[in-house]
């Protein structure tokens, strides 16, 4: 069903040039609000704009659900975010990271429920590791989201393209580690990662981008999905339900909607549909080609 409005909005604060200035994150701010999306999530060292918290009130003051995903360095003002309402995520990025969340996350003081690893591969390969010392930290549920490659500019899909290889390796490392208890629930956006890592029930529901899932970029820009890098407006010239009601938006789902050739005959497409649609546009530049995850093809 082609939707009117995004239900849920990835939005990344800040970029390569800082902080944006108050009145564009307003016209943001005021753009999601009219859109009146289920939930919004803040990326991009969104904490680092102080005055965020009250600049959001639009959308707050609207019932949305608002998660704000920020480096583990920004833990008070993660827990302060907590604290006013909002969903707080940590983001790791490295093994750096979990000795910083061990130092400040102190159970007595304040604990992070959800942490977000980053879905490349160098730091994917890691998460054995990783998931006890989360544990410790008194994690609960560890996320594995889609790549954004909008931010790191070219594109490149190879971070996370991990093969089948190296999936089998992470897989058998982390059941080993799943032999103690307390460790944190996995989830991961990518299919083809929970299928072979046998996580239940993966965030993958068939691709949303440009209908219920929309990103938006530091400067306004608004894209179909983070894993998606075609441009479809800027709220600093049109609404977000502008961009939604666009030809250009609709075409492009019909696009993202249509199975490339190979996925057609495949057994799997009825749970499958086609994998990331994403990673499949910024791997092969069109929509006829399949995800680069999938071991079937190519
Ligand atoms: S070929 Fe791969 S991407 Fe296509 S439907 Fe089959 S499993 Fe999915
Ligand atoms: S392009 Fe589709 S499948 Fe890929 S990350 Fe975005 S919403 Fe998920």
């Amino acid at each position: 069903m082609l939707l009117s409005s995004p239900l849920r909005i990835f939005w990344r604060v800040t970029g390569a040039s800082g902080r944006p200035d108050d009145s564009l994150i307003v016209s943001i701010v005021r753009a999601i609000a009219a859109a009146r999306p289920f939930e919004v999530a803040l990326s991009g060292a969104p904490l680092e704009v102080e005055s965020l918290p009250e600049l959001l009130s639009p959308i707050t003051g609207a019932g949305i659900s608002i998660t704000v995903i920020d480096r583990p360095e920004r833990i008070a003002s993660l827990n302060a975010a907590a604290n006013s309402g909002l969903k707080a995520v940590a983001l790791v990025s490295g093994i750096d990271d979990l000795r910083v969340l061990a130092e400040r996350c102190q159970p007595e003081v304040f604990t992070m429920d959800t942490v977000h690893v980053s879905p490349e591969w160098n730091v994917l390969k890691y998460l054995a590791e990783m998931l006890p010392q989360l544990a410790y930290s008194g994690v609960r549920r560890v996320v594995i989201p889609n790549p954004d490659l909008i931010s790191s500019g070219a594109g490149d899909v190879s971070p996370y393209v991990y093969g089948p290889e190296r999936i089998a390796r992470l897989a058998a490392s982390l059941e080993e580690v799943y032999c103690t208890t307390g460790i944190p629930a996995l989830i991961a956006h990518d299919l083809f990662l929970a299928r072979a890592l046998g996580l239940g029930s993966p965030e993958y529901g068939g691709c949303q981008a440009g209908n219920a899932v929309c990103f938006i970029s530091p400067d306004g820009t608004v894209y179909p999905c983070a894993t998606l890098p075609v441009p479809l407006g800027n709220l600093t010239e049109v609404s977000l339900k502008a961009v939604w009601a666009d030809a250009k938006r609709r075409e492009l789902v019909g696009k993202i909607s249509t199975m490339p050739a190979c996925c057609v005959s495949c057994d799997l497409l009825a749970s499958c549909l086609g994998g990331c649609r994403g990673m499949a546009y910024a791997a092969g530049g069109g929509f006829d080609v399949p995800d680069p995850g999938c071991g079937l093809v190519g």
